[in-house]
């Protein structure tokens, strides 16, 4: 099953270890349930999206976002521009953490479908990159902040190409019945060029889709290249004028559960170039500069959570079989996919050998919800008992990032491990925190 855990874990003796450090170590240190995130992992991840893309796409490449809505925090954006990578943000809050990472400005790109009219003043003001631009009171609200800085922004227009890339119904978001972007089927988009051009601080760079989340298929990602270089056809032929760039967006799935498929970079980026310039030449288009924005792919994989098992009880089912309901320390709060999306995920003993017999477990946190649930269905040695660390990979993207306090539960902290040293990059709330907001 070594498609799940990061380049730096190992199991020596039945004990996880991630870059020297055993598990029972990093507990007793850090405590549980928490994130450890295996940092060279997320640091040869990010460059390796930036290497395949400059390498598939030559001079055609644009850059490489990480979407920061995956994981975000101060020290994670530091690596992220040291990496020599962009970084996505798409609220005022992600962009705070990025100013506080003094991450270079140019290199931001501000995402969202609903930008308060302060997060686009601030992003203008403090010079982001690029605007993506998602709907028709933003077109205003864009060419008013920059006319008010005295700034040409440079934007992307988010359109929908109409592609149902095969994932889960709420992270699909490039079909037509959505709330992002501008439809191209429907003329929605060219409506929204038009309106773009009449603003002379606003600088259409192209268009921006992101076709979903956790994709598999390179097929569909080549779709929608296609059917964006078709738009940039219809403006060149409409304006006699060249857009210079596309972005394909992110989705690019990982591995959750043993044998399961990913797209890596250097995969994925191929093709799509091949895609890319396969539509250009039937248009006798230029080849634009592509950029991506992967969040899963970067940080998904680099963490796993450690849990303790607290209370183990058999449960017998109708059918007479009998199901073990093993509750972690955690749950819906640190890993809310399961309960959103039916997202999967597989575990381990993670601080001893157990030669027990496999039995059909599942594993709960401590809420108080029949949903609560981490792994629904899961093969563990019968012997699982109180105290025993349970690790649960790939929870780097969309865990931390969507934890929240239910139950009044501090979410849990995120320690980097990285050459033998484990530090805390963003630390455990307190009792203390949740009671702060409490007038
Ligand atoms: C969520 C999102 C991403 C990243 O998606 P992943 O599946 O994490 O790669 C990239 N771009 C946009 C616009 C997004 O909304």
């Amino acid at each position: 099953m070594s498609n799940v855990w990061s380049s730096q874990i190992s199991f020596q003796n039945g004990l996880l270890n991630l870059s020297g450090i055993a598990a029972p170590d990093l507990a007793r240190d850090f405590g549980t349930p928490t994130f450890f995130l295996d940092e060279s992992d997320f640091r040869s991840r990010a460059v390796s999206w930036k290497k395949a893309l400059d390498e598939s796409f030559g001079e055609n490449a644009g850059s490489v976002y990480y979407a920061g809505k995956a994981f975000l925090c101060v020290e994670v954006a530091r690596w992220v521009a040291q990496s020599g990578i962009g970084l996505d943000v798409c609220t005022g809050g992600e962009l705070a953490v990025a100013l506080a990472a003094d991450f270079p400005v140019q290199k931001i790109q501000v995402h969202g479908n609903n930008k308060s009219v302060e997060e686009i003043n601030r992003g203008i003001e403090v010079g982001v990159g690029t605007v993506v631009i998602d709907s028709l009171y933003e077109i205003e609200r864009v060419a008013a902040a920059a006319k008010k800085y005295g700034k040409s922004q440079a934007v992307l227009l988010r359109v929908t190409p109409g592609i149902e890339a095969n994932t889960h119904e709420s992270i699909a978001t490039a079909h037509e019945d959505v709330k992002f972007g501008f439809s191209i089927a429907s003329g929605a988009a060219w409506g929204a060029i038009q309106a773009l051009r009449v603003h002379p601080e606003i600088e259409l760079r192209g268009f921006h889709s992101h076709i979903g989340s956790q994709i598999l298929s390179t097929y569909a990602f080549g779709l929608a290249a296609d059917r964006l270089v078709t738009l940039l056809t219809k403006y060149r032929d409409a304006f006699g004028e060249e857009l210079p760039e596309l972005d394909l967006g992110g989705g690019y799935g990982i591995a959750y559960l043993p044998g399961d498929e990913e797209l890596t970079p250097i995969e994925v980026l191929p093709l799509l170039f091949d895609a890319v310039q396969q539509s250009c030449k039937k248009s006798n288009l230029k080849i634009p500069k592509v950029s991506i924005e992967p969040g899963r792919a970067i940080v998904g994989p680099t963490m796993f959570t450690l849990y303790e098992v607290g209370t183990v009880k058999d449960v017998v089912l109708e059918s007479g079989e009998v199901r073990k309901y093993i509750s972690v320390d955690g749950g819906m709060s640190d890993n809310i996919r399961p309960s959103l999306y039916g997202a999967e995920y597989t575990a381990v003993i993670a601080n001893r050998v157990s030669n027990s017999e496999l039995v059909l477990s599942r594993v709960v946190g401590k809420h108080c919800e029949t949903g609560d649930i981490v792994i629904r269905d899961i093969q563990l040695p019968a012997d699982i008992k109180p105290g025993d660390l349970l690790a649960v990979p790939a929870t780097g993207a969309y865990g931390r990032s969507m934890a929240s306090n239910y139950n009044h539960l501090p979410r849990p902290p995120v320690v980097a491990v990285f050459e033998g040293k484990a530090r805390v990059i963003l630390r455990r709330e307190s009792y203390d925190d949740l009671l702060n907001l409490d007038v």
